[in-house]
């Protein structure tokens, strides 16, 4: 495997790796771009092609081509190996020798893979399942390419399978394949179209399967009657699989989003293959799992949601046309403005599902696609379309476009979305803003959203950048201490006195003193004997540093300001300080665009 790593860094550059994901512009012999793992207006990521390393000033995050697509993609090592070898053209080589003590994950996807393969060759055995998905507007290349397979109505055939390839019971139990009863254990998925489920990385993590008996009789699924079985089945949550990190599609999907700018989320697993096949490759599904609001996993690491966000923050959701799926994307909807992204929806007929439409004609799923509208025009007209009493009307705005009307921030498109609401309703509009007054009132837009989980992003901001900034900086004042590397401390020591001011300069040098050595071998490490840009990164760095001190005492005056109300407070001398530290801001932001 080691060998496939330094084959894989010797054919890959840091540089086309990284801006394949996020936009990159040179600076001197380094690259730089906006950090993708924490929120900042000005670049302070640095690609280091000599090295083949990256660096963020911001938020501290550092790594070589790997450890850069594991964060991004939200992937494991393995995961990302995976990608980038498939970038290089470097085939894995997997160490058989060393198969005693093998990572119980891999075993898992070990045996995804072969049940996979199981399902596919079942599939090809049998003629009914094919041509009930053609029959549905599925070609074969698109049955090959997203791997569909079937399993036939029998309580053990992939079990006997893979026990018979010598894999363990509980680890085919561990992966969700079989159930247990007190009788033994059987096949979880029976006579059923199986769907695969990838990871970002192509990686099979779990199974979707689709009722359906190539016998020609009622197809049971293994339940006693019709009734009680489910349309759908999916995996359970495995180790390698949790249903509201995922969604369906990722793998192929995800590069398409970035080319595109802008990504399709539809319910269905046939939603999401013929949408597909009708060349919109940016489209994901959500297929039974809940879009929920968090964009990281258990262990903070990004999920799928997340991931698509870093790649576009543009969605368009394409739900059923009926008044579940308008629920649905309603929901999506609201979730997707939380987390501050550009929400459209898409308008299907009502009773009809994307698979339908795309199956019929295609063009008419661009042109749905083409039309999507803003959640607040989305609903004005079905409003409008379903009612033409204008007091049922004034009920629904309040009911569902309030809702969303209160989320939007600029008072301009407040206002340009009260006057639609006018003259798609007819209701008057002071009735209108009236109605709207009350409404915001009582339902504080801050209150009202609270994300259940707080992304990698938001919990990034709160790890100071002032602290890694004042590392940097006080790293390579030790380091020249014992090395001449072009710079000397004494003009540190000046212009950051100048700066911040002499209280706050030595407070930090006594906090940073202590870790004198640390911190020189860190920057020595992080420069590698490349000098040359130190003087530049030093400037860059004191400005930095100086912004995020003067927004220290912004807030501080602020608060002061704030809570002066009922006291003896010298609020001219508060105000000059404030405008002081505003215009001093100014120049910071200035000087940065010159
Ligand atoms: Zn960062």
């Amino acid at each position: 495997m080691s060998s496939s790593v330094e084959k894989i860094k010797e054919r890959l550059s840091i540089v086309d790796v990284i801006s394949s994901y996020i936009q990159v512009e040179q600076s001197g012999k380094n690259f730089k771009a906006k950090c993708p793992f924490h929120n900042e207006k000005t670049p302070s990521f640095f690609i280091s092609p000599d090295r083949g390393t990256y660096y963020c000033f911001g938020c501290g995050e550092k790594g070589d081509i790997f450890s850069f697509v594991e964060k991004f993609e939200g992937a494991d090592f393995m995961g990302s190996l995976k990608l980038l070898a498939e970038k290089a053209g470097v085939t894995l080589e997997y160490d058989k020798s060393n198969n005693k003590e093998k990572d119980k994950k891999e075993l898992y996807f070990e045996i995804l893979e072969e049940a996979t393969k199981f399902f596919e060759s079942n599939f090809d055995k049998e003629t009914t399942p094919r041509a009930y998905l053609l029959s549905r507007g599925i070609i074969d290349s698109t049955i090959k390419s997203f791997r569909i397979g079937y399993v036939k109505d029998e309580w053990r055939s992939l079990s006997d399978y893979l026990t018979s390839k010598g894999y363990k019971v509980e680890d085919i139990e561990m992966v969700g394949l079989i159930k247990r009863s007190e009788s033994g254990f059987y096949d979880r998925f029976r006579g059923r179209i199986i769907f695969p489920i990838s990871d970002s990385s192509g990686r099979v993590i779990a199974f979707s399967g689709r009722i359906f008996s190539a016998q020609g009789g009622p197809a049971l699924g293994g339940a006693e009657n019709l009734e009680s079985v489910a349309k759908y089945l999916n995996s359970p949550d495995t180790p390698l699989f949790n249903k509201s990190n995922v969604l369906f599609g990722i793998d192929k999907a995800k590069n398409s989003i970035r080319k595109r700018g802008y990504s399709i989320i539809v319910e269905g697993q046939m939603d999401l293959i013929l949408s597909h096949q009708a060349d919109f490759t940016n489209t994901v599904a959500v297929s039974g799992t809940a879009f929920t609001d968090s964009t990281t996993d258990g262990e903070s690491k990004i999920n799928n949601l997340g991931l698509i966000r870093r790649i576009t923050s543009n969605i368009i959701f394409a739900y059923d046309g009926d008044s579940a799926g308008v629920r649905a994307a309603s929901r999506s909807a609201m979730i997707a403005l939380a987390l501050d992204m550009q929400v459209k929806v898409a308008c299907l007929p009502e009773g009809k599902d994307p698979a339908d439409i795309i199956m019929e004609n295609g063009d008419t799923w661009k042109n749905i696609i083409k039309n999507a509208v803003d959640i607040i025009t989305f609903h004005l007209d079905r409003i409008c379309r379903n009612t033409n009493d204008i007091r049922i009307r004034g009920k629904q705005v309040r009911d569902i476009v309030f809702p969303f009307l209160v989320l939007v921030k600029s008072s301009i498109d407040r206002s340009s979305y009260i006057s639609m609401i006018y003259s798609k309703t007819g209701i008057p509009a002071n009735a209108i803003v009236e109605d709207f007054e009350i409404y915001e009132r009582n339902h504080n837009v801050n209150n009202n959203i609270v994300l259940k989980n707080d992304s990698v992003e938001k919990k990034k901001e709160l790890i100071p950048r002032r602290d890694s900034l004042e590392k940097r900086l006080f790293g390579i004042i030790f380091w020249q201490e014992k090395n001449d590397i072009g710079i000397k401390k004494e003009n540190i020591f000046k212009s950051l006195k100048e700066k911040i001011g002499e209280d706050e300069f030595e407070r930090i040098y006594e906090l940073h003193t202590p870790f004198a050595e640390i911190l020189a071998i860190e920057t020595e490490d992080w420069y590698n004997n490349k000098t040359k840009d130190i003087p530049r990164d030093v400037e860059e760095i004191i400005v930095n540093l100086e912004e995020e001190i003067l927004k220290e005492r912004l807030f501080l005056l602020k608060d002061k300001m704030n809570k002066s109300k009922n006291q003896d407070v010298d609020l001219d001398s508060l105000l000059k300080d404030l405008q002081k530290i505003g215009e001093r801001l100014e120049d910071i932001k200035t000087y940065r665009s010159k």
